[in-house]
């Protein structure tokens, strides 16, 4: 499989990651040069005891790096699910001598722990009939994953990523403490088997990884299950939202994420 055709003329980035602060101490980190399908989000969340980092981007520069100087306690790094826009600097977490944990749910460890090695930072690997599918939903699928590198050096044919084992297994209503706040997993499938929200009661706050996101939500892929998601979006109907951080765009209030909700199950 070859590279798009963008890669000899792609501009160097200066800055490869964008952080933003939110409310109650949640900063959110996304990668701006990376083609918007699948731009995701990144969430570091301060406690008193433990930081919470949930997902990963897609590891074309190592996060782990750019996170250094927000580390000063042990991390507890959340994987929502395996799709290749929120894995990517995982690896770097289950290094030996990192002070933290990589939790996800069980069904999808075994692709964590397989990595991703059978793509290219290029569209030319999806299927004829997905392309035409993303298009349709407006997104660009000539060329490049990314419109930028990280540093003049950087290969995009050498990318991968590498596999790890999860250092925690959770289900549903099991708890991510952090010493003076906690999250509650949520089992949400649908969009993949083993996707996981957080859900903070107290404040409100849903991190809802690719199960709820200001955007269409994606019920199409291979390990997706749109009559499962659909249980799944009812049941977060249920709560109490005052704000989501999704995989993906903006964070939202609960007016939007209502109207998520309704316009997907009245499709
Ligand atoms: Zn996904
Ligand atoms: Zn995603």
């Amino acid at each position: 499989m070859l590279p798009g055709p963008t890669f000899p003329n792609m501009p160097t980035a200066s800055n490869w990651f964008a952080i933003e602060w939110l409310p109650h101490g949640i900063l959110r980190i996304w990668e701006p040069h990376v083609s918007r399908l699948l731009r995701a989000n990144m969430f570091l969340v301060r406690g008193r005891d433990r930081d919470l980092l949930v997902d990963s981007g897609m590891g074309v520069c190592s996060l782990r790096e750019f996170l250094q100087p927000f580390l000063d306690k042990p991390l507890i790094h959340v994987v929502s699910h395996t799709h290749v826009d929120h894995i990517g600097s995982t690896h770097e977490f289950g290094a030996s001598g990192f002070d933290g944990e990589i939790v996800m749910h069980p069904i999808e460890a075994p692709k964590l722990e397989l990595g991703i090695t059978d793509m290219k930072l290029s569209y030319d690997g999806y299927s004829a009939e997905r392309k035409e599918e993303l298009r349709r939903s407006g997104f660009d699928v000539s060329g490049a994953l990314i419109a930028a590198r990280p540093s003049p050096d950087f290969d995009p044919d050498s990318w991968s990523i590498p596999g790890v084992s999860p250092t925690r297994l959770v289900e549903e209503g099991d708890v991510i403490d952090l010493g003076d706040r906690s999250f509650e997993v949520l089992h949400t499938p649908g969009h993949s088997p083993g996707s996981i929200c957080l859900w903070d009661p107290s404040l409100g706050i849903l991190i809802g990884g690719d199960a709820i996101y200001d955007g269409l939500l994606i019920d199409t892929l291979p390990d997706s299950d749109p009559a499962i998601y659909s249980e799944t979006i009812r049941k977060l109907r249920q709560l109490k939202v005052k704000t989501v951080h999704g995989g993906h765009r903006e964070s939202f209030g609960s007016e939007k994420f209502l109207a998520l909700i309704d316009n997907y199950l009245g499709k």
